[in-house]
């Protein structure tokens, strides 16, 4: 067993050190508030060549796996700058079009989402299906000619105004027509330009730099070439995206985590009450020396379910593992170093309370715990299904 990152893994880890010397922690929270995309550090990251980093090499790609994917997020999100469009932009998109797309897909979209040129961005969460994907009703209908027509809704979608293409999940053939219920899906990367498409904006209350979008679809018009895979078989692709998408989630949690607990530290080793830094009160240093310890388990498990990822083995239960833990932990950790910096801890200045909904929103999304708990209760644990 060898828990040593390599020296190129290291590099990786360190990338978001070095980045947020120039997008600074600052720039990060002013486009946030402002609720803009911080583009030009997106670019940046692509310049350097660390947008596709499972892609492979001959499209534009780093040719790495799921595990330096991690330590990139993670990394990031140590700095306090973490990027959900590296979720559902690199993780979920441009790996599945790396792994599943056709010659000419490949050649036509994995190079300029590489380089930043393009962006991506991910579509399945419907207003009336949630959690239960088997029930989205987006429906794909195709017609004589063998193009496609395109309608329903999708909601929460994150970036839809930085994105070029969504990915979207649809179902081509109904629920009621299927053997199996994850049958009849597939995915079409959608140019957002095309006709037939409205966005309207969420009103989310977390400070972040990507908006959400509900996306209408009224008879846009598709063709063979924007299916990625085989038409039925998308949720083929999307199993091969779940466990990433839970590692990534787990990576960006623990590294915010990581960045509130040391601005506690610096603070409460400063902050001087009843004659001693707080720090030293074991009433403030054990919740956070807990929440460290949390964080630090949450991190190895993620490291333990891209490492299985990337060897091909079934990576369900530490992936699941990881994104709950990770959660729980970076929840806690945020909590923790709110309560060290006291009502400092409320103000914009110190920059603390905006963590709290960013970690809280990963016990929901992208996937809730309940739904994760449930995976090991019954796949890990063999407990009896309760739905
Ligand atoms: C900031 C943000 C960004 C997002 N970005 C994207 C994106 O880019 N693309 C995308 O497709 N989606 C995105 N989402 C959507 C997100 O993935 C969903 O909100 C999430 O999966 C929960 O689905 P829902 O909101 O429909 O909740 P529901 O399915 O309505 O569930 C509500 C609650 O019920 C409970 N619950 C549900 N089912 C069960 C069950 N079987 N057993 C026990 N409890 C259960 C859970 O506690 C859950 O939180 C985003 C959401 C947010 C808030």
């Amino acid at each position: 067993m060898n828990f040593e990152l390599t020296q190129e893994q290291q590099m990786i880890y360190e990338y978001g050190k070095n980045l947020s010397k120039t997008w600074t922690r600052d720039y990060w929270r002013e486009k946030a508030e402002k609720r803009e995309f911080t583009l030009e550090m997106w670019q940046q990251v692509g310049e350097d060549g660390f947008l596709g980093m499972m892609v492979p090499e001959e499209h534009g790609g780093a040719g790495l796996g799921m595990t330096e994917q991690l330590l990139l997020m993670e990394g990031m999100a140590n700095e306090g700058i973490p990027l959900l469009m590296m979720v559902v932009g690199p993780t979920m998109t441009l790996s599945a079009l790396a792994s599943h797309g056709s010659d000419e897909q490949k050649k036509e979209f994995l190079p300029d989402g590489c380089s930043g040129k393009r962006i991506y961005c991910f579509a399945i969460t419907e207003p009336n299906a949630g959690t239960n994907t088997i029930k989205a009703t987006t429906v794909a209908k195709k017609k004589p000619d063998g193009r496609y027509s395109l309608s329903g809704t999708k909601t929460f979608i994150t970036g839809v105004d930085v994105s070029d293409y969504v990915l979207v999940v649809a179902r081509t053939t109904p629920y009621d027509q299927v053997k199996n219920k994850t049958d009849g899906f597939t995915l079409f990367l959608v140019d957002l330009k095309k006709k037939g498409i409205e966005k309207h904006p969420i009103d989310i209350a977390i400070c972040l730099p990507e908006m959400q979008w509900t996306l209408f679809f009224d008879e846009v018009d598709l063709g063979p070439e924007d299916v990625l895979g085989e038409e039925g078989r998308g949720f083929e692709i999307l199993f091969d995206s779940l466990n990433p998408e839970r590692i990534i989630a787990a990576g960006m949690t623990a590294g915010i985590g990581r960045y509130a607990l040391e601005r506690a530290v610096e603070y409460a080793s400063e902050r001087t009450v009843f004659d001693a830094p707080i720090g030293s009160y074991q009433g403030v240093q054990h919740p956070l020396a807990m929440a460290k310890t949390e964080i630090e388990l949450a991190s190895l498990m993620g490291r333990k379910a891209a490492w299985q990822f990337d060897q091909g083995l079934p990576a369900g239960e530490a992936s699941n593992m990881a994104k709950y833990a990770a959660a729980e932990a970076g929840i806690h950790a945020v909590d923790a170093a709110v309560q060290a910096h006291g009502g400092n801890g409320f103000t914009k200045e110190y920059g603390i309370f905006d963590l709290y909904p960013i970690v809280r929103l990963t016990r929901t999304a992208p996937i809730n715990r309940e739904i994760i708990l449930s995976y090991i209760g019954e796949h890990v644990m063999g407990l009896p299904r309760s739905y």
